[in-house]
């Protein structure tokens, strides 16, 4: 389990917050292949720290020739900087314009004096480095996900590794889970010296418990029979290939369910190339596939669901296994990384190691047992999710960035 039971430090005056995100701009709508947990993480860690009464300021790429360079959203002011063409690139692609992006953070910085950076991903780390040396500002990064993880080893994977190992070494650093500890030794062979785990926060107004039926309707699905529910970006990584494997085996061992798939791309879908996998199976009529749901409606789609799966590869914390959870819906989830904190039999949760298919089945199939679902439902209800706020997080990570005072 992780403490969370510290409390928001109370702090001693509005500090003046830079956060870094170059590659997620919190604008944007999530649930394509290029936006998801972090976008959120930004867009909210910026309004609660500004709900504080900071002055916050977030620098993104800009990626859109018609979007503003500045606008003002939920207390912070939005930045678009310029580092390369102002389209969509790949984030390997936005690294050969870092001295670009360094450029024009430098002329932000030069225009007003922060008291911290907060940086997310190794892109803005890299950034967030550079500029906290040079004036002598508090700097702290977040590290969402790790160049390690990549299978390829090309040169654009190694550059990112060693620039995560040098911010493990010299900055303080936010990690989501504690499982990384682990990671952080085994894969970059060190132990960060200044390192504090903060697990990433959920909107709890937003992401409660709700009507199913109401829901159901809305979303345009027979509001009969069991759902399993899937949030979240259709890439293989996401598990999705084998989420609806693992679902053809569940309804052939006799359980009648549904499946609910919400994500999805505007280029590029995968859509068409999934649904032939459920028509290869034999279960297209019963795979849904609802689109990408804007963030601010996706708590819907989690509260259709009887159980969601969450069988990612690799989740370096699992923000769809929490809002799950915050809206009362059991989880079943991947044997990996942060899923490992947040996915548990108290939470009323399972988890099945990711390519296990037989496994998948047989736990789906366990928590769609109608006894059995209300069992788990009243146990994700009696956890509750209350510690992860986002303003007790936000605050956490100030208090670190600023003196280092909750580093485990
Ligand atoms: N999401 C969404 N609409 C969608 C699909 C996903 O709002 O159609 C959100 C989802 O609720 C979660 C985020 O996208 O907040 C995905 O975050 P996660 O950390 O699970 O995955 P990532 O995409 O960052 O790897």
């Amino acid at each position: 389990m992780l403490s969370l039971e510290r409390r928001a430090p109370a702090f001693a005056r509005a500090y003046s917050i830079a956060l870094i995100s170059l590659h997620a701009d919190p604008a944007t709508v999530v649930g394509s292949p290029q936006n998801g947990g972090v976008t959120i993480y930004v867009r909210e860690l910026a309004r609660a720290l500004a709900q504080f009464g900071h002055r916050v300021d977030v620098f993104t790429r800009r990626t859109d020739p018609q979007a503003p360079a500045s606008e003002r959203r939920d207390g912070y002011t939005l930045h678009r900087i310029a580092a390369g063409p102002p389209a969509h690139l790949g984030n390997d692609e936005i690294a050969a314009h870092l001295d670009e992006a360094l450029a024009a953070l430098d002329e932000a910085f030069d225009r007003h004096a922060y008291d911290l950076i907060s940086s997310h991903y190794w892109l803005s780390g890299t950034l967030g480095d550079a500029l906290a040396r040079r004036r002598g500002i508090a700097h702290v990064h977040t590290l969402h996900s790790h160049g390690t993880a990549r299978k390829r080893r090309d040169a654009i994977t190694l550059e990112r590794i060693e620039i995560e190992r040098k911010l493990l070494q010299t900055t303080p650093i936010v990690t989501l889970s504690p499982s990384h500890r682990e990671l952080f030794a085994r894969d970059y062979g060190l132990v960060p010296p200044r390192l504090a785990v903060v697990p990433a926060g959920v909107d709890l107004a937003r992401f409660r418990p709700g009507d199913v039926a109401e829901t159901r309707r809305a979303l345009g699905v027979p509001e009969r029979g069991r759902y399993v529910g899937y949030v979240g970006r259709l890439t293989r990584e996401k598990g999705i290939d084998e989420l609806i494997s693992a679902f053809a085996l569940l309804r052939a061992n006799g359980t009648e369910a549904g499946l609910l798939v919400v994500g999805g791309a505007q280029r590029g879908s995968r859509v068409p190339e999934l649904r032939a996998l459920a028509a290869r199976f034999g279960v297209a009529e019963h795979v849904h596939f609802l689109g990408a749901i804007p963030n601010a409606r996706v708590a819907d789609a989690f509260r259709a669901a009887d159980v969601v799966a969450v069988p990612s590869h690799y989740e370096a914390f699992g923000l769809v296994a929490l809002e799950a959870r915050a809206c009362g819906v059991p989880v079943v989830a991947s044997d990996v990384g942060g899923l490992r904190d947040l996915v548990t039999p108290a939470s009323g949760g399972a988890r099945v190691a990711p390519g296990d298919l037989a496994g998948w089945a047989r736990e789906l199939g366990a928590a769609l047992e109608p006894g059995e679902l209300q069992r788990r439902r009243a146990r994700v209800l009696h956890e509750g999710v209350g510690p992860y706020s986002w303003t007790s997080i936000a605050s956490r990570i100030v208090a670190f960035g600023l003196h280092d005072v909750c580093a485990d």
